[in-house]
């Protein structure tokens, strides 16, 4: 495409069943945000769109479980979701919901447009039926084994496990959902996509068309499932939740929500362009514009193959010019799970990290998952935090701010004689809008953050030779060019960290007195190439303010022992407890000994791993016991540890050692042992009755 008139960029619209986490920030929204506000930074005609897909098949699902209605469940999460965006400053055009009216009005337009032109294949067959539960099954209502790599709990129309994306009646053992019955058949009526139609046009739109442009990844994915060969999907529902199908005798019927989602897309652009006086259709129908889909890994046979045919069943709509999907972030080596809790949830993120919503972004962008699955470990995050935002970045504003105002009352100073160093500088400051430019315009988000983070470094580095701090006491004239240039960087570093630190951005555009991005007089991204002079002599500008703070061991610490208690609860939820023993007798019972007793000595048995050799103070008597604890405690740090001692059960050697009694144990969730001791120091001799 020659140079696009306007952009149209959409971004997964997230399910409404539960709150965002740090791996759809990574994968979907920092990465389109960047996009964005880069685009909007040079200049371009820009609409970013996104809403809340409020059709969800696992929305009815929880309703269910949860016995509440699924309309409670969206409006919950629509606006916990809403606002989690917000905060961290995902710069939607158009943040709408899929149970609006203007999209129930869209999507079945565009079912019916595609009805009339006689775009669907109309079909009564047999599908999965729960009769206790009085419903069809499908999609997240039925699980069974995948057909392509035997996964067991694959879904009905996707299996998480291998990404392949079936039908319901393809799963080998299907079970529902909802009751765990054995599902029946029963015939019903359906309208489907015939994909296979498509395949002509798939193949030669994506498998040549976008051979280089598009990621390897995503590029793969499309033409493994093409090369499997394409069948009709259906597109409608036997649910009572979704858009009616627009259809006489469809009664009971909705588009599924896979239809609908995407469409949610064109009304989200509808709602924006009706408030700011736009036309809509610009954004989706002309050929001058640039439609680029931001998505997750597991989306992309919806977003380039059966939207896409669709769009072009359809017949008035664009194309997309690429779906840069990521990959997968996972969580301190554990895939990110809502069920599982496993993940780091954005609104308790902020709570325990207020005002730090860049440093997420940053660390996520990083470290995104561009390429392959990656890690977040929140050392990785403290280090990226502690050594590059406030050691490399906050340090070299900082120092500059600092020294300004101490030297020159915050005027900028008037530079003399410019040396080569000076020049190579401001040379070398010019070329980074572009460097950092070509890397956003080719999706390599990562690549781009390094960039923004180098132009600091080179700030930091120029700083640090120059020792104005050392030059003032000599050559004060000296000092004024140096600060003059140090001026220059930290204003390009106001304007391209924008994209991606744009709170930090704000703080520094405060700090040196620039106009905010949201006034017409703002610096733009080209200036830092084409202007001669970005702060001139004689600006002022305000008191240095940190941008970024040391973040401590114990809060890492806090929140990996918070990760540690999740998995403990897990455990817990999964633990089998054992059945209970057969009855005994009181009198059973009271032919037992149990007392308290110290742990005086402690030593491993040698030539043994698991077994320590006790000295009990059982205050009848201090006696030796041998205990297989050697793998849950050191023998350091039992001694003068109270302890539950079965003393009166009969002798034993173990290892050549005579064994007076039995220590109680536990175990814990992690599978370590646990004393069983008295909850208050008690005498030993105690009996325990
Ligand atoms: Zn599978």
């Amino acid at each position: 495409m020659n140079t696009p008139k306007r952009y149209t960029i959409t971004a997964a619209l997230p399910y409404t069943n539960g709150p965002i986490h740090i791996g759809h920030l990574a994968g979907v929204y920092v990465p389109a945000d960047i996009y964005a506000r880069f685009l909007r930074l040079t200049g371009k005609d820009v609409a970013y769109i996104c809403g809340s897909d409020e059709h969800g098949v696992a929305i009815p699902m929880r309703a269910k479980k949860e016995g509440i209605s699924p309309q409670d469940i969206i409006d919950k999460y629509h606006g916990i979701i809403k606002q989690s965006f917000v905060d961290f400053g995902i710069s939607f055009d158009n943040y709408s919901r899929t149970s609006s009216k203007i999209h129930h009005e869209t999507a079945s337009e565009f079912f019916t447009k595609m009805y009339d032109d006689g775009e669907f294949i109309e079909e009564v067959s047999a599908q999965l039926y729960d009769a206790e539960a009085n419903q069809f099954l499908a999609d997240r209502f039925v699980v069974g084994t995948c057909p392509k790599c035997s996964f067991e709990e694959s879904y009905g129309d996707q299996c998480e496990n291998c990404g392949t994306s079936h039908n319901a009646t393809d799963l080998i053992n299907p079970k529902s959902a909802i009751t765990g019955n054995v599902p029946t058949v029963k015939e019903t009526k359906h309208w489907f996509l015939p994909l296979d139609k498509h395949e002509a046009f798939l193949r030669e739109w994506i498998l040549e068309g976008h051979k280089k442009d598009w990621k390897p990844n995503v590029y793969g994915q499309v033409k493994s499932w093409v090369e499997d060969g394409l069948r009709p999907r259906a597109v409608t529902r036997d649910l009572d939740w979704g858009i009616p199908v627009p259809v006489k005798g469809a009664e009971g019927k909705v588009l599924y929500v896979w239809f609908d989602a995407p469409i949610g897309y064109i009304s989200s652009t509808k709602e924006w362009a009706a408030r700011e006086g736009k036309n809509w259709e610009d954004y989706w129908k002309k050929d001058d514009t640039k439609l680029v889909h931001f998505i997750g890994k597991d989306n992309i046979v919806f977003h380039c193959i059966i939207f896409p045919s669709m769009l072009k069943a359809h017949g008035e709509y664009i194309l997309p010019e690429n779906v840069p999907a990521n990959e997968f972030l996972n969580l301190e080596g554990n895939k990110l799970s809502t069920s599982k809790n496993w993940a780091v949830w954005l609104h308790e993120y902020l709570e325990e990290f207020p005002n730090q919503q860049d440093v997420l972004r940053y660390t996520l962008t990083a470290n995104a998952p561009e390429s392959k699955d990656n890690d977040f470990t929140w050392k990785d995050f403290q280090a990226k935090n502690n050594n590059e935002l406030v050691a490399i970045f906050g340090n070299f504003i900082n120092r500059v701010v600092v020294l300004t105002n101490k030297y020159y009352d915050g005027i900028v100073p008037t530079p003399t004689n410019f040396t080569e160093v000076d020049q190579e500088v401001l040379t070398a400051v010019k070329g980074f809008p572009n460097s950092i430019g070509k890397s956003i315009e080719r999706y390599r988000f990562r690549e781009a953050s390094q960039e923004l983070m180098n132009l600091a470094r080179l700030g930091n580095k120029y700083l640090a030779d120059e020792e104005p701090w050392k030059v003032i006491k000599i050559d004060e004239e000296r000092v004024q060019t140096i600060l003059f240039v140090a001026l220059q960087i930290s204003a390009a570093l106001a304007v391209v960290s924008e994209p991606f630190l744009p709170f930090t951005s704000t703080k520094l555009k405060n700090i040196l007195n620039l106009s905010p991005q949201t006034d017409a007089k703002a610096l733009r991204w080209q200036d830092v190439s084409e202007k001669e002079v970005l702060l001139p002599t004689n600006h002022s500008i305000n008191k240095a303010a940190l941008l970024f703070s040391k973040i401590e061991d114990q809060s890492i610490d806090a929140q990996v022992a918070k990760l540690a208690a999740t998995k403990i609860a897990n455990a817990q939820e999964k633990k089998v407890v054992d059945p209970q023993k057969e009855t005994i007798d009181f009198e059973d019972f009271t032919k037992m000994d149990i007392r308290i007793g110290t742990i005086l000595e402690a030593s491993v048995v040698p030539k043994t791993k698991k077994l320590l050799q006790l000295k009990v103070d059982v205050g009848i008597d201090v006696r030796t016991i041998v205990s297989g604890i050697a793998e849950s405690f050191s023998p350091e740090e039992i001694i003068g540890q109270q302890v539950s001692v079965l003393v009166n059960l009969a002798s034993r050697k173990i290892r050549g050692v005579e064994s007076q009694g039995m220590i109680l144990m536990t175990d814990t969730p992690e599978g370590k042992l646990a004393f069983v001791e008295p909850e208050k120091v008690v005498k030993n001799g105690q009996q325990v009755s």
